[in-house]
């Protein structure tokens, strides 16, 4: 269950699964070719419109490449992978510098970024708490106060040293650990973005679980729309966007969590007190440049709760927060999103 942003021509069926997630139904248009392949724990879809069958081949050749590299990112940030590089690095002693390629570096340091910014609400190393909460889930019981707050003690990129002239990261305290969940995916999607431009792809569309890219139009005088899905009723599509070249990204309570006690727990953390994200955020979509940043800040801002519009403002980020004022849903517009977005419609 998920509230995200789809590109509106998707199926019922992954709507259900994304929060932002592309708008259509039987549409004429362009010609699109498109592939659809399940990578980091989710659906990627990439579309790309064509105007002949030369650029219908160009652009099967470009989309193969794409769906290579997210399964070459796949295999450097996946912590369920045992070898690869972050779970290597995931091994590796406190007090004991560990080689990084320069792709993990520069994920590392743009993390460690947008921890400062967010004051902590991310966090790239809160994978002490991200096991506890997922053993929790599994065995249907609650770690106890004690567990979360040794965890807590061993969450915080301040405990990260970085060398950048040696490529190397030093882990401060026993039992750290890199949680690249927040945003792996977005990342994927931006390099998603760059090898199709590689390949001579100046349009197209990809979703991968709850964040998108618009690249160039769908059509001649065609925006790619984008869908805000309804948190609270799958089948409805909150609001509609038509961007260009431009990611989107929706995080939330109602994507992944699991329920104990009448509870609702989310795959989503604060860092800071150790515990799954309340209830008040229900979902926060960010519209930014480059989908890995929507991707952290969408997280960041879903743990900020109250304070995410704040945040949100004052770091000039386009954002919508879906919150909860009692029974009902408010929204609240930061940054940019009311001026540009704002009058978004619900088709
Ligand atoms: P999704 O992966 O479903 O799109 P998010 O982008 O919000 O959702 O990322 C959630 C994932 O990020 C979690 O599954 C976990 O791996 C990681 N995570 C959880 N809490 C935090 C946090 N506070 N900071 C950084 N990463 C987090
Ligand atoms: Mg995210």
């Amino acid at each position: 269950m998920t509230i995200k942003s789809i590109p509106i021509c998707i199926s019922l069926l992954i709507m259900m699964t994304f929060a932002a997630c592309p708008v259509s139904g039987v549409e004429s248009g362009p010609r699109i070719i498109e592939d659809t392949q399940v990578l980091m724990g989710t659906t990627v879809r990439i579309q790309a419109p064509v105007a002949s069958d030369k650029d219908a081949a160009v652009a099967r050749e470009a989309i193969n490449k794409a769906f290579k590299e997210i399964a070459r990112i796949e295999n450097v940030f996946s912590v369920f992978k045992p070898d690869s590089e972050v779970s290597r690095i995931n091994k590796v002693k406190p007090g004991e510098p560990v080689p990084v390629s320069a792709e993990a570096f520069g994920l590392i340091e743009r993390s460690v970024e947008c921890s400062k910014k967010t004051e902590g609400a991310f966090d790239v190393t809160v994978k002490p708490l991200v096991d506890l909460w997922r053993e929790a889930g599994k065995s249907k019981k609650l770690p106890p106060a004690e567990a979360i707050a040794a965890a807590v003690n061993k969450v915080g990129s301040r405990y990260l040293l970085l060398d950048k002239a040696k490529s190397t990261i030093t882990f401060q305290k026993d039992g750290m650990g890199l949680d690249f969940g927040g945003i792996a995916k977005g990342y994927a999607t931006d390099r998603v973005v760059a090898v199709l431009k590689e390949s001579g792809i100046s349009n197209a569309l990809i979703s991968s679980g709850g964040n998108t890219y618009c690249l160039g139009m769908k059509g001649e005088k065609e925006m790619w729309k984008v869908g805000i899905q309804h948190p609270r009723d799958k089948n409805k599509v909150f609001a509609v966007l038509r961007l260009k070249d431009k990611a989107i990204d929706t995080s939330g309570d109602y994507e992944k969590y699991f329920i104990l006690h009448g509870r609702r727990y989310s795959h989503i953390i604060d860092p800071r007190t150790g515990y799954p994200i309340g209830d008040n955020v229900v979902s926060a979509t960010v519209v930014a440049d480059s989908a890995a940043n929507a991707d952290m800040f969408a997280t960041a801002l879903c743990v900020l709760g109250a304070d995410g519009s704040r945040m949100a403002d004052s770091l000039g980020l386009d954002a919508l927060l879906i919150i909860k004022d009692g029974e009902k849903l408010k929204t609240e517009m930061a940054g940019g999103f009311k001026e540009q977005y704002g009058k978004a419609k619900k088709k």
